[in-house]
């Protein structure tokens, strides 16, 4: 008996129920096939407008298991997806027909507080990993929303709350273990393979599948973070002040800027910031955003840093359609802020944002060429999160993020955040990885060269 499934798009092909049956029993997890029960929650990603039908889903519950679904993958040759915590919008960790290496049951953590290092697994949210950092006043930089899963956001960059100080994830990545394409087990780390490692630092999941992260820890115990929210019959000057606030923070200080639904339903405009050391010198750096202007709520308070990266979950809650649209901006220039404040007050869905995420400090001061993530300059990340509950609503929200980057066009820089891409062609791609391109062509040529990572923002090999 065989099972059909779709190698590639137009190639059906069949694998034999023996040979399902033998991977099936060499996995330590478990295989969820389209019968399973479990088999509508198994492939659901965050993002609820994705609706892809995986022949498989291998539940990995370690490298092994993470080998043998590349060698069942490759003796089949299968569509793969792989699966850290299932965030990116683009639904890039499932797929149509093939397997998805799915990794979200692993998330062993290893503190070493002594060398201030963490081995992680990839199936570990923001918030996992974070709480067990946490224990001993160490945390790592990750991103700004805890649900987010770390492999993903880590191969990508990972910009969030500790960048000015501390620099992106990926600047934090001392190693990792790697399963390559040839089902191989590879340690990337700066004395082995550290071409590997220069590429997983922002290639994304293009070189092999990543089975465990070593990341290095910083001090960071209680912080002054949170938000003032002003009208939006403010935000102009609200913009206007924080396009020259966030140039003069300190690293300490990493802050960004957004356009919401306030609590009363009106759309609303909001300065969010973490910064970190004594409450002292805290108060001190973070007053003048607070003193800006007449807020309609300061939320600004002394908190845990686990406490900081939850502090957005609501805005971001599970079960609803996405279209994120994406690009950097280089200065927030008045005729930018009219587009997004006029934007703003057209969203049709109160759900959805236009956000400015500040990237400054250590993270800017990494040379473009030292890892694969270019794009190290102080910018904003201009985001348009189109969010909608009503999947009859998709049309109108997609529309109007679209229209959006399309007026915003004068004003961003055509380099955008690899982990905000959509599926958005080859040209977009290039921006992503801007100058590294090259060589992470040459990288997968050498890891990767059948392509068999492609369900991904793919480096395609090609000499
Ligand atoms: C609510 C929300 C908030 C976000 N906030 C931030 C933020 O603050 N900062 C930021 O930088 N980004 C942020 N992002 C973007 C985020 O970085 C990406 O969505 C990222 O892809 C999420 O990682 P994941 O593991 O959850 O994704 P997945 O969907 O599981 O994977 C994303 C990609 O990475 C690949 N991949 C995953 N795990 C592995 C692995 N172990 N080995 C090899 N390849 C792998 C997948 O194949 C896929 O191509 C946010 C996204 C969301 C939805």
């Amino acid at each position: 008996m065989t099972s059909g499934v779709e190698a590639s798009p137009g190639a059906p092909l069949s694998v034999s129920q023996t040979a399902i049956e033998h991977f099936r029993d060499a996995l330590a997890g478990a295989l969820i096939e389209s019968r399973s029960q479990e088999y509508n929650t198994a492939r659901r990603v965050w993002n609820a407008s994705v609706d892809k039908r995986p022949a498989w889903i291998a539940q990995c519950s370690g490298a092994s298991d993470v080998v043998r679904s590349v060698q069942f993958a490759r003796e089949n040759q299968l569509v793969v997806a792989v699966r850290g915590g299932g965030h990116s919008v683009a639904g890039k960790s499932v797929c149509d027909g093939g397997l998805v290496i799915d990794l979200s049951m692993m998330k062993g953590v290893q503190v070493d507080p002594a060398r201030r290092t963490v081995i992680a697994q990839p199936g570990l949210r923001l918030g996992e990993l974070d709480r067990q950092t946490h224990v001993f006043g160490l945390a790592t930089p990750l991103g700004i929303v805890s649900d987010t899963g770390v492999a993903g956001l880590t191969l990508g960059g990972g910009l969030g709350w500790l960048n000015g100080k501390y620099g992106l994830a990926c600047d934090n990545l001392l190693s990792a273990q790697v399963v390559t394409a040839d089902g191989g087990v590879l340690t990337a780390s700066a004395v082995e393979n550290d071409d590997l490692l220069w590429g997983l630092r922002g290639g994304g999941g293009n070189f092999g599948i990543v089975t465990s992260f070593e990341f290095s820890l910083h001090p960071v115990e209680s912080i002054l973070g949170g938000m003032v929210v002003h009208p939006i019959s403010a935000a102009r000057d609200m913009l206007r002040f924080y396009s020259e606030f966030s140039t003069t923070c300190p690293d300490e200080f990493s802050t960004m800027a957004a356009l919401v639904t306030g609590p009363d339903a009106s759309v609303a405009a909001a300065m969010v910031g973490c910064c970190l050391g004594p409450t002292e010198i805290a108060d001190n750096i973070v007053r003048p955003l607070r003193a800006f202007g007449t807020p309609s709520a300061d939320l600004f308070n002394c908190m845990s840093f686990v406490e900081m990266q939850s502090l957005l979950d609501g805005a971001f809650p599970d079960g609803n359609g996405h279209y994120w649209k994406a690009s950097y901006l280089r200065r927030l220039r008045a005729d930018a802020i009219e587009v997004l404040v006029e934007q703003a007050i057209a969203k049709p869905s109160p759900l959805s944002i236009i956000a400015l995420q500040h990237m400054h400090g250590a993270a800017a001061r990494v040379s473009g060429r030292a890892t694969a993530f270019p794009h190290r300059q102080e910018q904003f990340d201009c985001l348009i999160l189109a969010q909608w509950s009503d999947p009859a609503e998709a049309n109108r929200n997609i529309e109007w993020a679209r229209e959006t980057w399309e007026r915003l066009q004068p004003f961003l820089d055509p380099s955008v955040y690899v982990n905000n891409l959509g599926d958005e062609g080859d040209a977009r791609i290039r921006a992503a990885y801007g100058a590294n391109y090259g060589q992470l062509v040459s990288l997968k040529m050498k890891f990767d060269p059948t392509n068999c990572f492609r369900q991904n923002q793919n480096v395609v090999p090609r000499a």
